[in-house]
């Protein structure tokens, strides 16, 4: 980190290049260098009760992303009364989601290679004791357009480090985005690693068909109530079968063994890394460095 203080001055800002729950993210220029960053800028009042995440969202920053290449680095931050700035690697090929609605429908290999990164990046993040618990095509950027393999996993605003003496023992706020949330999170029960393999079998669901398993969506309608009630069983399907008739068993079955009731019955992500489905992907030596 910086040895100095820095300022916002020390940074000239540009374009709007996202904006998430708690955060606008600009384009920045760092005047001593001509550097380009991404610049993150927490309003602190919009994070009233939970000041904690904000310190939590560098402190894991810190700790995980110099470890793996698909982590987006955190360069330096700093403060002000009514705001945090994060300084991050600019990723210029934008959110997977967007690219997701770009192309429609793509390839089953690609699907693969990009569910391949995220589960090899988040075997590291367990090792680590670290739940990112907010794995969804929005948080997942494009270093740049020129490959899948250059896919970064950002937005650790909600993760949180486990007791590495004690790493069974289980969060308990209730945390995430609806539709990818697991039941253990809506049930109130205690959460853990798991919630982040339940995550990316929904996204991996997604990814074949462009709709999600249980449609959760963003109001509190019935069909909202419906869905929900829908996670609690985990009870999905791969229909209308016309939209799953050219996808692979072993993508289903990678499927079906994430998005499973029981935390304990789900692959964890190095059993995930094992799963014949991974060999769909091109192999691009790249991991965990
Ligand atoms: P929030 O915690 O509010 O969801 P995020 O960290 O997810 O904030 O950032 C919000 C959005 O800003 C992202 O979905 C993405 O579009 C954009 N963004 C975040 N980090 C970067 C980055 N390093 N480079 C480019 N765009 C980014
Ligand atoms: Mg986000």
């Amino acid at each position: 980190m910086a040895a100095k203080p820095l300022q916002a001055c020390d940074y000239k800002t540009g374009r709007t290049l996202g904006q998430g729950s708690f955060a606008t993210v600009k384009e920045a220029v760092k005047l001593s260098t001509g550097e380009k960053y991404a610049l993150k800028v927490i309003n602190k009042k919009h994070m009233k009760g939970r000041e904690h995440l904000v310190r939590n969202e560098v402190g894991i920053l810190q700790k995980v992303s110099k470890g793996h290449r698909h982590i987006v680095t955190l360069h330096e931050y700093f403060e002000t009364p009514n705001s945090l700035y994060l300084v991050m690697d600019l990723c210029t090929g934008g959110e997977l989601f967007e690219w997701i609605m770009e192309k429609g429908t793509f390839y089953e290999e690609d699907a693969a290679e990009i569910i391949r990164t995220v589960v090899d990046c988040v075997a590291y993040l367990h090792e680590q004791n670290v739940v990112h618990r907010d794995i969804k095509p929005e948080n997942l950027l494009f270093r740049s357009r020129n490959s899948l393999s250059e896919l970064m996993i950002a937005d650790f605003g909600l993760s949180k480090t486990l007791d590495p003496e004690n790493s069974d023992l289980l969060l308990k706020s209730t945390v995430g985005t609806p539709g990818y949330m697991a039941p253990e999170i809506l049930r109130k029960q205690g959460h853990g690693k798991p919630v982040d393999m339940w995550a990316i079998g929904v996204m991996t669901y997604f990814l074949l068909c462009g709709y999600f398993p249980f449609a959760v969506g963003a109001g509190a309608g019935s069909d909202f109530n419906a869905g929900v009630d829908r996670v609690l069983r985990a009870d999905f399907a791969f229909e209308p079968k016309e939209y799953w008739l050219d996808i692979s068993n072993e993508s289903k079955d990678f499927i079906s063994r994430l998005i499973r009731l029981d935390p304990e019955e789900r692959m964890s992500a190095a059993d995930a890394l094992k799963h014949p489905w991974m060999g769909f992907a091109p192999i691009v030596g790249d991991g965990g460095a």
